[in-house]
């Protein structure tokens, strides 16, 4: 009798720690590569290490509080540093997320990528996401060998950010380092050290604090459900390249543009987007060739604002990498310069 009633207390007590686990959100973590799966044969090797030498099975088990705060499945992409990642990668990932988000049983979706290239792949999804549901990416800068590697913690509180319902409808974000910044902002400011994601002129959306995310603010750029752009069904993204300006820059980097038929250009401007003879001639060049061209700054922050006395549209606030996105996101809808300038206002 005794032996009875204890055994139906573990029952009960089995079954109701499995309907919470049950009722905890799912997120489905996506990998990609980068330093967060990095490996070294060291642990103080934090440079000249192989970047996406791990899977995503390995990052999960290395965080077992992730089950904690949410159902993980993983799932793997890619496994390259970010410089390796392509266009046909990206929109392979987009599609993906769409596919995840659109079904009932997925809360939100975790991206954990090499830092080099956070600031496009984020933005790229900012624009073609067509869900509310949280979509976050993570990276480190140390690799997972590392003494004090930062992936671990920043694949949590990701994870974290992505299981909280008040996460919806932010916009994607890149949480790091205990920071939650919002994609179309967020860029590595530093090529060597952990605290290098910021927003400089607009700050972050939010921290992390004792495990749980603060909200300050939100975007005012559109983004994800409100976006027009749709990439669902697109096979292949424009090619679209970055020429950047100095002084004495040769006009033949437009001539190699309109030979490799390039179906835009993003100009990496002096300043506020200042061109020089030469790179004016061949803007417009270029433009003859029906290239579309914008005119953005190498500065890293400001606005780029037109300028009738100068060739191409303008980027606004988009430095030259998320400009590039914008261009070959808003290239699959149309090649109307109008409507394209007015684009670069709005996202
Ligand atoms: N090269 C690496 C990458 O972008 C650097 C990193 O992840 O920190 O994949």
């Amino acid at each position: 009798m005794k032996f009875k009633a204890l055994f139906s207390i573990a029952l009960l007590f089995i079954s109701s720690c499995a309907f919470a686990a049950d009722k905890l959100p799912h997120v489905v973590i996506l990998a990609t590569g980068g330093t967060i799966a990095g490996s070294a044969p060291s642990n103080t090797q934090t440079t000249g290490y192989k970047a996406g030498a791990i899977g995503v099975d390995a990052l999960i088990q290395a965080v077992p509080e992730l089950s904690k705060i949410a159902r993980v499945d993983g799932e793997q992409i890619a496994n390259v540093g970010s410089n390796n990642l392509t266009s046909d990668i990206i929109l392979k990932l987009s599609q993906r997320v769409n596919e995840l988000l659109a079904r009932d049983d997925v809360d939100g979706v975790v991206i954990t990528h090499g830092t080099d290239t956070l600031d496009e792949t984020p933005y790229f999804l900012n624009l073609t996401v067509k869900s509310n549901k949280p979509v976050v990416f993570t990276g480190a800068m140390r690799p997972a060998t590392a003494i004090s590697a930062d992936g671990p913690m920043n694949l949590l509180q990701a994870v974290t950010v992505a299981a909280d319902p008040d996460a919806k409808g932010r916009g994607v974000m890149v949480v790091f380092n205990d920071r939650i910044g919002a994609a179309r902002y967020m860029t590595k400011t530093n090529a060597t050290t952990i605290d290098t994601f910021k927003a400089p002129e607009q700050g972050y959306l939010g921290v992390i604090v004792g495990g749980e995310p603060h909200f300050e603010t939100r975007v005012e750029k559109i983004h994800t459900l409100g976006s027009v752009f749709d990439v669902r069904n697109v096979k292949a993204l424009p090619k679209v390249v970055i020429i950047y300006g100095y002084q004495d820059d040769p006009e033949y980097m437009y001539d190699a543009a309109i030979e490799h038929h390039a179906d835009g250009i993003i100009y990496a401007g002096m300043g506020a987007g200042s061109v020089s003879k030469r790179s004016e001639a061949g803007i417009k060049k270029a433009e003859k060739a029906g290239i579309i061209v914008v005119r953005a700054s190498r500065t890293g922050a400001g606005i780029v604002s037109p300028d009738s006395d100068q060739p191409g549209l303008v980027s606004d606030s988009l430095n030259p990498a998320k400009a590039r996105i914008l261009l070959m996101t808003a290239l699959t809808e149309t090649r109307n310069p109008q409507l394209i300038q007015r684009y670069f206002q709005t996202y």
